[in-house]
C-alpha cells in the first residue's frame, strides 16, 4: 500500500511483458497468483471455481485487482498464442528468512514478543486465516510444474485459525506473557479465508505436511538463531 501504483504496474504491465517474453522464447509461463483474488469471500472454503468478492476501489484493490488482471491476461495469452501456463493461488504463507518488519501478522507477533511489546491485533482478532509453511508451498509448486494442468490451483493449508489463536499459540511457544493491544481493522480486511484444496489433492496428490504448530515452532527457532532445516 506504500507503493500502490508500482504494485499495480508490476502485476499488470510486468506480467504482460513477461508473457510476451515467454511467447518470443517459446517458454511456458508460471504465474504466482494469490488468494487475494477471492477478496472478502462469501463462499467458504474457497474453491478455484469461486469468482471472488473484490472491492475494485477499496484499500486492497491496488494488489487484488492487479493480480486478477494478471490471471486474466495470462489466460488470454494462453488462448490466443498457445503459451503453456501454470497458475497457483497462494494462501497466507510464512517461514524462516522473512523480514521481521514486513508487516504481516506472524512476523509482527514474533517481532513484538522478542522485543517485549504488546501484540497488535487489528479488529477483534476473530477474523480467520489459513497459514501454510513455506516448504509445503514449494513442494506444491514443484509438483504442479511436472503436471500438464493449466487451470488455477489453490496452494494453502486448510487448517483455519483466528488471529487471536495465532497470538495464543505464539505466546505459548515463546513462553511470553505479552498483552494484546486492539487496533482498528484495516479497510476491506477479509473476514475469513480457507483454501479448498480438492484440486491439488486430486491432480498432484499434494496436501500440506506441516501443521501450523510445527511451522510456527520452526520459524521461531530460526529467529532465535537456531535454524533447523
Ligand atoms: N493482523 C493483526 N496484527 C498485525 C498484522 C496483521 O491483527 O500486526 C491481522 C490482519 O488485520 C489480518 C490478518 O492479521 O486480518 C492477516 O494479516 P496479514 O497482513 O498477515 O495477511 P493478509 O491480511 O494479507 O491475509
Amino acid at each position: 500500500m506504500s507503493y500502490p501504483i508500482e504494485t499495480m504496474r508490476v502485476n499488470s504491465e510486468g506480467t504482460m511483458h513477461l508473457l510476451y517474453l515467454a511467447k518470443e522464447k517459446q517458454a511456458a509461463f508460471f504465474l504466482a497468483s494469490t488468494s487475494e483474488i477471492y477478496g472478502n469471500p462469501t463462499v467458504h472454503p474457497q474453491p478455484e471455481s469461486y469468482y471472488g468478492n473484490v472491492n475494485s476501489v477499496g484499500a486492497r484493490s491496488c494488489y487484488n485487482e492487479a493480480k486478477r488482471y494478471a490471471e486474466a491476461i495470462t489466460y488470454w495469452m494462453n488462448r490466443k498464442y498457445g503459451i503453456p501456463v501454470r497458475v497457483i493461488r497462494i494462501f497466507n504463507t510464512f517461514g524462516p528468512k522473512m523480514d521481521l518488519n514486513d508487516g504481516r501478522v506472524i512476523t509482527n507477533f514474533i517481532n513484538e514478543i522478542m522485543s517485549k511489546q504488546n501484540l497488535t491485533i487489528y479488529g477483534d482478532g476473530r477474523q480467520t486465516r489459513s497459514f501454510q509453511y513455506i516448504d509445503d508451498l514449494l513442494e506444491g509448486i514443484v509438483r504442479l510444474l511436472s503436471t500438464t494442468y493449466e487451470q488455477p490451483v489453490n496452494l494453502g493449508n486448510p487448517e483455519e485459525v483466528t488471529i487471536l489463536e495465532v497470538a495464543q499459540i505464539l505466546k505459548e511457544l515463546m513462553k511470553s506473557n505479552a498483552q494484546l493491544e486492539f487496533l482498528p481493522l484495516p479497510e476491506d480486511d477479509p473476514r475469513r479465508r480457507k483454501p479448498d484444496i480438492t484440486i491439488s489433492r486430486t491432480i498432484m496428490d499434494w496436501e500440506p505436511a506441516i501443521s501450523l504448530h510445527d511451522a510456527l515452532a520452526r520459524t521461531i527457532h530460526y529467529y532465535q538463531g537456531q535454524y533447523i532445516h
